[in-house]
């Protein structure tokens, strides 16, 4: 057997800027990477990589080459625990670049064995969970209005992105427009631990599921803080990278929020899920801005899930990539009707 790779760097416009506590980005970076073996079957993978992380577009596409070879020579794309090992030690970091390659790689696999990806994992697809829809850092009125946005959509779980000087003026905006939705907040390290204390105890008025990473990662004893002060549940998302990250943060936040592109592949991403439960921990799947050549990929995860934030493709413009269903948010793995992650292009 021999397998053929390629990549392409695509820039995709979001529908509307998006602002979290760190900046503002109109458009997603991705890589997509295409794996194909001798009968003709292609796998398709993306790289969102982020900045905070020290990757760009420019960085994935520096390493690919040195990965995409570990695939050429092991030239078995089931032999996925060894050119994902190889993969690591020949590029230690730039998780983003070889996770594009665990998606496309986890894709033609099961493309070859014709089964949707949730059913390789042999897990149940009613089992499922509702993505959030992120509503960015907006003046306030703003914010209303991609609120109702999200419910004619038919959203019933919103995240609102925090870390302004307007916090709680905008939770309660929101939740005078959406007074039934699941509602959580994220804060992006914006906050001090005293801050984040005195802001969550106020926020605790509007129902909200818990708070995402209220200070800096840098901050471990911050996070332990607020944790033991905060009336709301907390999730670690910038704290939580690796597997590794587990065990550091397990008594210090509620629930453990993962992403593809943090941890740098599929098989790591079920080994943080298996930890964190171990721990005691509930489990989110979150996302960057990616489209669904990643996104696709995450929602098979969704058995596994207590919450998913997987919305990067509700966000473009116009994904050019068809993945699993997503009416309302909710991850309708049942509704997949094609072997692989479902990304294909439309
Ligand atoms: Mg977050």
């Amino acid at each position: 057997m021999s397998l053929e790779t390629s990549f392409e760097r695509v820039s995709l416009p979001l529908e509307f800027p998006f602002t979290i506590a760190r900046g503002t980005q109109t458009a997603a970076e991705n890589v997509i990477v295409q794996v194909e073996d001798d009968d003709g079957r292609v796998g398709i993978g993306g790289a969102a990589p982020s900045p905070h992380y020290g990757e760009t577009a420019a960085t994935v596409e520096a390493v690919l080459p040195s990965l995409l070879e570990v695939v050429e020579t092991v030239g078995d794309p089931h032999q996925l625990g060894r050119i994902e090992r190889r993969m690591r030690a020949a590029i230690a970091d730039n998780p983003a670049a070889r996770c594009a390659v665990s998606i496309a790689l986890h894709d033609l696999v099961c493309k070859r064995l014709d089964v949707p990806l949730y059913r390789y994992w042999g897990l149940d697809p009613t089992e499922t969970v509702t993505s959030s829809y992120t509503i960015g850092i907006d003046d306030t009125e703003r914010m209303r209005e991609k609120t109702e946005i999200a419910l004619d959509r038919g959203h019933d779980t919103l995240k609102v992105k925090l870390g302004t000087d307007r916090d709680v003026e905008i939770v309660e905006t929101i939740r005078d427009v959406a007074p039934d939705v699941r509602l959580y907040v994220d804060a992006n390290e914006a906050w001090t631990p005293k801050e984040a204390v005195r802001t969550i105890e106020r926020l605790a008025a509007y129902d909200l599921e818990f708070v995402e990473q209220p200070v800096p990662a840098e901050n471990p004893e911050g996070l332990r803080y607020v944790s033991e002060h905060s009336p709301l549940p907390i999730a670690a998302d910038e704290s939580l990278i690796t597997v590794d990250d587990v065990p550091r943060v397990a008594d210090r936040c509620d629930v453990a929020n993962l992403k593809l592109m943090k941890c740098g592949g599929l098989r790591e991403a079920k080994r943080i899920v298996h930890a964190a439960r171990a721990h005691g921990l509930q489990v989110m799947c979150g996302c960057m801005s990616e489209s669904n050549a990643s996104i696709a990929a995450a929602c098979h995860l969704a058995p596994l899930l207590d919450y998913a934030d997987l919305d990067g493709s509700l966000l473009l413009d116009d994904d050019p990539y068809d993945g699993v269903p997503l009416p309302g948010g909710r991850i309708d793995l049942e509704a997949m009707d094609r072997p692989g992650t479902g990304a294909g292009t439309q």
